[in-house]
């Protein structure tokens, strides 16, 4: 019988459990762990036999983070020549390093907002060829207009010429696709390729040179379309939309489910998004330097960010990890930044990127809180993150991380 099997069983208690709810810690909680789920918890009393025990004394029990926008595009520092240079090749193995190093750093989830390595990392973890790794959510080819965010402009014209609807170039990783019939074929395009989710471009953006990020990219008629070709195979689609009210409206009305970084918002965006449960994703650490320096575009995260927080919204933590200068196993610093300059509580950043990151991966009844009948993603702390939420930065204070039950670090200290 399988279920008496050694190691089957397996037990964390000591601990501070923080649910990942937004309840407040729990002293001394047990958590009964049965093959890849939580079987119960606070029920420590009836423990199988064989129960393979973890001591949390001391530390704090949580469950894995979720950065809900990331890119492993391979590159070490990021920035365009690196792209151009490095082989294709040679990225998705730095990939699968970058992968490793943020599971080893606590976070169990990781939604991929674009660029194929997801889409081979994933499929080699399911062959069991790769541990170690952290459950992947991935775009895979993401879809830009022709002068959009993922388009390239400024590159010869064989490297952007290239890509359609249907073809995408090394560069990139970008589907170009203009109206409603090329927008279908591309999204068509991207789900053959193994898309978990369709991510879309409906702004310019900082990082991107040709256009603006208060540009207004897509019309209507073409997000609804992507929308629907998603949804007829039980996929949603994540918006990346910076700093225009009207490409966000036109995001949160044509059926996206994330709108990722979300710079400027209103009151009108807030309650629409609340209305039709649609999840900001935020990228404080992008934006840290034009916070520090008190610039505008920092200005206006840390407003919109309030607002959406005030208002009870759901936003979830993103880095863009992988795409700017910001390196895997440190992506906890969004949880901080959110404390330091938008009015998050220690507590609210934590449900940010647990409970809101598994909803904004379309997850939420299986991960993202330590409740029973939910996936074992349970990281154990050597610190106190509600006293300081910078300990979670510290890949050496992440003593234990498991996934979906299994045991995938441990340190000596437990
Ligand atoms: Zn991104």
């Amino acid at each position: 019988m399988s279920k008496s099997e050694k190691g089957h069983f397996k037990l964390i208690r000591g601990g501070t459990l923080i649910d990942g709810t937004g309840s407040g810690p729990k002293e001394n909680a047990g958590i009964l762990i049965e093959g890849p789920t939580i079987k119960a918890v606070d029920k420590s009393t009836d423990v199988p036999p064989e129960t393979k025990i973890i001591d949390a004394t001391g530390m704090t029990v949580m469950p894995g983070l979720i950065d809900s926008h990331v890119h492993f595009r391979g590159t070490i520092k990021g920035g365009l020549l690196e792209r151009l240079i490095n082989p294709r090749e040679l990225g998705l193995i730095q990939s699968i390093s970058d992968a490793k190093t943020l599971l080893a750093s606590g976070y169990t989830t990781a939604k991929c907002c674009g660029g194929s390595n997801a889409l081979f990392l994933k499929q080699a973890v399911a062959e069991g060829i790769l541990p170690g790794m952290p459950r992947i959510i991935a775009a895979g080819y993401w879809l830009s207009q022709t002068f959009g965010h993922a388009d390239a402009p400024y590159l010869p014209l064989e490297y952007v010429d290239v890509r359609t609807s249907r073809h995408s170039s090394n560069v990139t990783n970008s589907l170009i696709c203009d109206g409603v019939d090329e927008c279908i074929k591309a999204a068509r395009y991207a789900l053959r390729a193994g898309s978990d989710f369709i991510k879309i471009s409906t702004t310019g953006g900082f990082s991107s040179i040709g256009d603006r990020p208060t540009d207004i990219q897509y019309n209507l008629d073409e997000i609804k379309a992507i929308v629907q070709t998603a949804e007829q195979v039980g996929k949603y689609v994540t918006a990346h939309c910076e700093m225009s009210l009207k490409a966000m409206k036109q995001s949160i009305i044509g059926g996206v489910k994330t709108v990722d970084h979300a710079l400027l918002t209103d009151d009108e965006c807030v309650g629409l998004a609340m209305e039709k449960d649609v999840i900001f994703v935020s990228t404080t650490i992008v934006f840290r330097n034009a916070i520090e320096a008190g610039r505008d575009v920092g200005k206006k995260l840390m407003e919109s960010y309030k607002r959406i927080h005030k208002a009870g919204a759901t936003l979830a933590t993103g880095t863009d990890t992988g795409l700017g200068a910001q390196t895997f196993g440190t992506n906890a610093l969004e949880l901080e930044l959110l404390v330091k300059y938008c009015d998050f509580s220690p507590m609210d950043a934590i449900v940010a990127a647990t409970r809101n990151g598994a909803k904004a991966c379309f997850m939420g009844d299986k991960t993202g809180t330590i409740e029973p009948g939910k996936y074992a993603d349970i990281i154990i702390v050597n610190g106190n993150p509600l006293e300081d939420i910078a300990v979670l930065q510290n890949t050496d204070k992440i003593a234990t991380v498991i996934l979906e039950g299994k045991l995938e670090k441990q340190s000596l200290t437990n």
